[in-house]
């Protein structure tokens, strides 16, 4: 059966209404997109930069940033999703450090590290400016709640594009779904964006209250939940005319959750690149 997926795993998948599927991998160390193209991703769906540029000492520099990304983009035919810094919480990084916090998965985690201190942030941008005149980078902000904060986070990158010439024209801009509030208001926190990807990590451990890696309530700690699902069916259903939908969380690896997942509306999966080929597989069967 694995082998077969995976004479299958470059071809697109269709569904019965024509409509296409992409899957796309999750992306953290450099290493992860060896063999992408071989493996029939489609694009990289989640670059997680606070696992990339972990090993470095110091921030990495925009030029140096942009030179990772057009890195990754050459790995792979299709689009390529940078997400911002998602440092705090289960991923801190020496460079930007935080305060402790008595809840820190409630605390300063994300987009919202950079409240008090943008900087960082911006260059960020800027190197996704940078990178996005030469290959096909989209960008995606972490750990949103309410639609001011995509506000906020585009007027960031109106900054880091006034530094860099402009924000390319067609760059595409998404948010995570990661945070229940911002699946509940989703067409608001979409309404300038072209995409949303939806972090079933999180979500669900916001959702159940139980905290990710906490071994005691790991059980509560089910992306298929039927509560965790109808949120999912509500951000395909809101979202607005011409967003697209994705999945970034590591269910969208399981195959028989995908295919639950896609039939709820979703049209990207971004999953880890040994998954790729079962998924495809798995989907092709609906
Ligand atoms: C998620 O929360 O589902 C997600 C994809 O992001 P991370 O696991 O990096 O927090
Ligand atoms: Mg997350």
């Amino acid at each position: 059966e694995r082998e077969q997926a995976e004479a299958a795993a470059g071809d697109p998948v269709v569904l019965g209404d024509g409509s296409a599927v992409h899957v796309v991998a999750n992306v953290g160390a450099a290493t992860d997109a060896n063999g992408l193209r071989e493996s029939g991703a489609d694009g990289i769906g989640l670059v997680r930069t606070e696992v990339l540029f972990a090993d470095l000492p110091e921030l990495p520099s925009v030029e140096q940033q942009t030179a990772a990304f057009l890195d990754l983009a050459g790995a792979v035919d299709g689009p390529v999703t940078i997400r911002t810094w998602d440092v705090g919480a289960d991923k801190p990084l020496p460079f930007l450090a935080i305060a402790p916090e008595d809840n820190p998965f409630l605390g300063a985690r994300g987009l919202r590290v950079f409240r008090t201190g943008p900087e960082p942030l911006v260059q960020q941008l800027q190197a996704v400016c940078r990178a996005a005149r030469e290959a096909p980078v989209r960008v995606m902000f972490p750990m949103v709640s309410r639609p001011d904060e995509v506000d906020w986070a585009l007027a960031r990158l109106a900054e880091a594009g006034d530094r860099e010439g402009g924000v390319p024209p067609g760059l595409a801009v998404g948010a995570m779904v990661e945070v229940p509030a911002a699946a509940l208001r989703v067409a608001e926190v979409a309404r300038r964006l072209s995409f949303v990807s939806i972090g079933t990590n999180d979500l669900t451990q916001y959702v159940m209250a139980a905290g990710r890696g906490n071994e005691a309530v790991q059980d509560l700690l089910d992306p298929a939940d039927p509560a965790v699902l109808r949120l999912v069916a509500l951000v395909c259903d809101e979202v607005g005319p011409g967003v697209d939908v994705a999945v970034c969380g590591d269910a969208a690896s399981r195959p028989e959750v995908a295919a639950r997942l896609v039939a709820l509306g979703v049209r990207e999966l971004s999953v880890s690149p040994p998954a790729i080929p079962l998924v495809k597989a798995a989907l092709r069967g609906q």
